[in-house]
């Protein structure tokens, strides 16, 4: 059963989106304050495919949420949402470990479309393939079968969609791959979002993955286009 957890707590949106996600066929749960979200998470041994995340929240916020779900699970999927448009609280989400970002106000169709895509992803994180299939780079060796990555032998924490990303580049080895190819095949070709999550996604794999994320030797950025795996045989 795809289980979703809604915390929201303007009443009208949370209501719409339970309605949209249970005609999509998930199972929801609905909170409205991120006390209860992480209550609700907690109680339900992080039975969740997906969280739908408001920031702006009467207690503790949606980043703080975010970030301490993140801390309890790798592979959740988390669609923050928010009033604000300051490029700031997106950069903030992602940063934090959210795979999507909405700013209100927002079609529910299109929120549901993202969830959908969304809960794809983590689905094929948790079902295993017959063969595995493994791609090696330098220190690093990518497992498509578990959806992991090590470096130097030792697994590095990523996010499905860090994980995606990264599979993305090493299966197109020295490559220059724009920023619309990515963001297609990572977001889907009906993403609205714009170039932001890209940057902010290799800003935050490169912390992970690279000695020096200042002067990265694996991800390089090719201004003005994109970037590149560069693979160091
Ligand atoms: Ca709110």
């Amino acid at each position: 059963m795809k289980r979703v957890l809604i915390c929201e707590d303007e009443d009208n949106i949370r209501n719409f989106v339970l309605i949209y996600l249970k005609r999509a066929g998930y199972d929801v749960v609905d909170v409205n304050s991120g006390e209860l979200a992480l209550q609700k998470f907690e109680e339900e041994n992080g039975n969740f495919d997906i969280v739908v995340l408001d920031v702006m929240l009467p207690g503790i916020d949606g980043f703080t949420v975010c970030k301490r779900l993140r801390e309890k699970s790798p592979t959740l999927g988390i669609i923050m949402l928010s009033a604000k448009t300051q490029e700031m609280d997106k950069v903030n989400a992602l940063m934090l470990g959210a795979d999507d970002y909405m700013t209100k106000p927002f079609a529910t169709s299109e929120l549901v479309a993202r969830i959908d895509r969304l809960y794809q992803r983590v689905c094929m994180s948790s079902a295993s393939n017959e063969q595995s299939f493994v791609i090696e780079s330098g220190p690093f060796i990518l497992n498509m079968k578990s959806r992991t990555v090590l470096k130097n032998g030792v697994p590095i924490d990523l996010t499905q969609v860090e994980y995606q990303i990264l599979e993305y580049f090493m299966s197109n080895k020295n490559t220059a791959l724009d920023r619309a190819s990515i963001l297609n095949h990572i977001w889907g070709e009906n993403y609205y979002g714009d170039y932001k999550i890209v940057d902010v996604n290799i800003r935050r794999i490169r912390l992970k993955i690279e000695d020096e994320p200042s002067s990265p030797k694996y991800i390089m950025t090719i201004w003005g286009f994109g970037y590149k795996w560069e693979d160091h045989v």
